[in-house]
């Protein structure tokens, strides 16, 4: 027997609760991790909040990401031992997830831990750190380079905003954060943002054309923010859109991209394909401060998993959980 959060759900009722099940509650997978630590997402605290429909199957246990060692395995690429980690496909959503003592998974979903971190540090960048650096990428293929100007990234108190101001300033880059927590100023500060935007001044309808600013924008709130970001990046700038922690609308004019050349970039971290997670793992490893990685995160154990899902909703967690599945 081990420990799983689980979640059931019947006509009248959604139910979360910390749990003991055995492995023939799992699904069929040809790899069986000991997960060492999983990490608490937007996602996740949809899921174990239900306030969206995240969770497609039920009973589930919810956590789109875990790190661990492989328990055993019929998959040619990972042995018995083996140090791996998980994002997406559908985990936690469709297929039971991270905050579990255990998951049987597809071989082909997992990538070896990255020589850079142990598997507390992969999980303290998770899904949301993993997303930052799909932003950040996106930016470089589509031309941004540092001396081009300033770069927007919005929610920068959260998990994605926070580890894509840490890279984007190893980078080099001129970082104006978004919050709506301007008590968290030196946070993001210190983190290398150079400035500051209070979350009002773009959080309202706007016009289709503002001012020209940004280079780039690493956006995770949608609605009138991503609306208005479009509106004020500069010719030829190219805005990433990840996120939805504003709203799933988008109310905005096609005005920046065909009179400004502005491109905007979708990123989905979920079903990204086996080469593009490779670089990004690899990417963390040379361009994350492993330190600014130390100021972003708090651990909690798996029984103080649930509560946290209301807390992170309710926007009181600063950075990145890390959920060490065996407390
Ligand atoms: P967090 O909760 O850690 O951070 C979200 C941040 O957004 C908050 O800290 C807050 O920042 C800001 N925010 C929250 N509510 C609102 C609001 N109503 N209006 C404007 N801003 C708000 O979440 P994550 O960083 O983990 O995820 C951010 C978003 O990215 C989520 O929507 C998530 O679903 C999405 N995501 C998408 C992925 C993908 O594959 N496309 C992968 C990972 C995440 P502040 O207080 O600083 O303003």
């Amino acid at each position: 027997m081990f420990k799983s959060i689980l979640i059931n759900k019947t006509d009248s009722d959604y139910q979360v609760k910390l749990t003991e099940i055995d492995e023939s509650s799992l699904p069929e997978g040809d790899v069986t991790v000991d997960i060492q630590y999983s990490s608490l997402n937007y996602k996740d605290a949809l899921a174990i909040t239900g306030k969206s429909p995240v969770v497609r199957r039920f009973p589930m246990i919810p956590g789109i990401d875990f790190a661990g060692t492989v328990a055993s395995s019929s998959h040619p690429d990972f042995d018995t031992g083996m140090s791996v980690i998980l994002n997406g496909w559908g985990v936690g959503e469709v297929h039971m997830g991270g905050f579990s003592q255990k998951a049987q998974v597809k071989g082909d979903w997992l990538v070896p831990l990255p020589s850079a971190f142990d598997s507390r540090q992969a999980m303290a960048i998770g899904t949301a750190g993993y997303t930052a650096m799909l932003c950040v990428l996106a930016l470089e293929k589509n031309g941004v380079t540092p001396d081009q100007g300033e770069i927007l990234v919005t929610g920068a108190t959260g998990g994605v905003g926070s580890v894509a101001v840490a890279i984007l300033s190893k980078l080099g880059y001129q970082i104006v954060g978004l919050t709506g927590r301007p008590e968290e100023s030196d946070y993001v500060m210190s983190l290398g943002a150079a400035e500051i935007l209070n979350r009002s001044e773009l959080s309202e309808p706007g016009r289709p054309l503002a001012k020209e600013r940004w280079a780039g924008v690493v956006d995770v709130v949608g609605s009138h923010v991503l609306a208005n970001a479009c509106a004020s990046t500069r010719y030829g700038g190219v805005v990433t859109a990840c996120g939805l922690a504003g709203g799933m609308d988008f109310p905005a004019s096609v005005a920046p991209f065909i009179l400004r050349g502005v491109s905007l970039i979708g990123v989905d971290s979920v079903m990204c394909s086996k080469n593009i997670r490779l670089e990004a793992w690899e990417r963390l490893g040379q361009d994350l401060d492993l330190t600014k990685l130390g100021n972003i995160v708090h651990e909690i154990g798996l029984s103080k998993t649930i509560e946290a899902a209301d807390d992170l909703l309710a926007g009181k967690i600063r950075g990145r959980v890390v959920i060490d599945v065996n407390q």
